[in-house]
């Protein structure tokens, strides 16, 4: 614990990716807003060092994305306001915007391999975890998360852990790492719900099996049912798998107060679940990055936000 002291608590929000306009649809510009506007109220945001967001290339974009998707992605939002899926509408500006996601979440893997952070929270949209490799899905273009796991391994964090405490199932994020054994991926979401993956059974293949870890949650399910997987099932297989980072797929869906859900989550709920992370990482050396998927609730979303913020180390 020694070692960490003076590190930097970070945070990532660049105005670029309010420009991913998405009409009348919950996955809209005035989360991030409320966000920030709450960081600031509560007077967070000066304990909090800024991380210079950035562009994500192409390139890096293909870590996780078939090429060819990619630039069809790119065509269809320069075209005008449409649809990639039903679920999932871009305008003009959405390429652009969710580069500038991706490219946050890489300043901020950058930052904490080198020691500068040990954590840092991602104020991002679009969100990525249903993102697959060629297809949106569920309001997600390119898979944040994914790529950022890859981009930590090729920087030479050997192992990383992913957890998904979103309300919905990333498939996006399993699909990318089911065969791999160096990504720990591990989801708690509400059962049966979108978009329908996840049960207990699926626990990754071949080398990867063991290495994912699906907990469906009946809907209803409150704090107490989360604590007692994250204590029991998850963390004794997150410390032997000593990570090396840890990256938060944080969707605040599962909020009681969210229209998308049927979970029972509060707000000291997500600051309890942060702590155990927290604590994994006092633990294990490994930083945490923090990257907004859902939450569609805007006081509800904010205060989550700023209860994690508050708990990280
Ligand atoms: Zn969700």
């Amino acid at each position: 614990m020694g070692e960490r002291t003076g590190l930097n608590k970070g945070l990532v929000f660049h105005e670029k990716c309010l420009s991913h306009e998405t009409g009348n649809h919950p996955e809209k510009k005035e989360r991030l807003v409320a966000i920030m506007d709450f960081l600031e109220k509560k007077g967070l945001l000066a304990g909090l060092k800024r991380v210079k967001a950035r562009r994500a290339s192409v390139d890096e974009l293909a870590i996780n994305h078939a090429r060819n998707y990619v630039s069809t992605v790119k065509s269809f939002c320069e075209k005008g306001r449409g649809h990639l899926d039903p679920d999932t509408v871009v305008s003009e500006k959405s390429y652009e915007a969710a580069q500038w996601a991706v490219g946050g979440v890489l300043e901020a893997i950058d930052g904490a391999s080198k020691g500068i952070y040990s954590s840092v929270f991602c104020v991002v949209r679009p969100p990525g975890h249903h993102a697959l490799r060629n297809k949106a899905m569920g309001f997600c273009l390119f898979n944040n998360v994914a790529i950022g796991a890859k981009y930590a391994k090729e920087k030479g964090m050997e192992r990383v852990l992913i957890v998904d405490w979103d309300a919905h199932h990333g498939n996006g994020t399993q699909e990318a790492f089911y065969l791999d054994s160096s990504v720990f991926y591990f989801s708690t979401h509400q059962w049966p719900l979108y978009p329908g993956t996840g049960s207990a059974q699926e626990e990754g293949e071949g080398p990867g099996k063991g290495y994912t870890l699906n907990c469906p949650m009946p809907p209803e399910s409150g704090d107490e049912d989360f604590f007692k997987v994250y204590d029991r099932d998850f963390l004794p297989r997150a410390r032997d798998f000593d990570p090396k980072l840890i990256l938060i797929s944080a969707g605040y869906d599962g909020h009681r107060m969210d229209p998308l859900s049927s979970l029972k989550l509060t707000t000291q709920g997500f600051a309890e679940l942060t702590f155990r992370i927290s604590d994994l990482s006092r633990q294990t050396h490994a930083p945490v990055v923090v990257v907004l998927e859902g939450g569609y609730n805007l006081s509800a979303l904010a205060e989550s936000v700023a209860a994690t913020i508050e708990v990280l180390p």
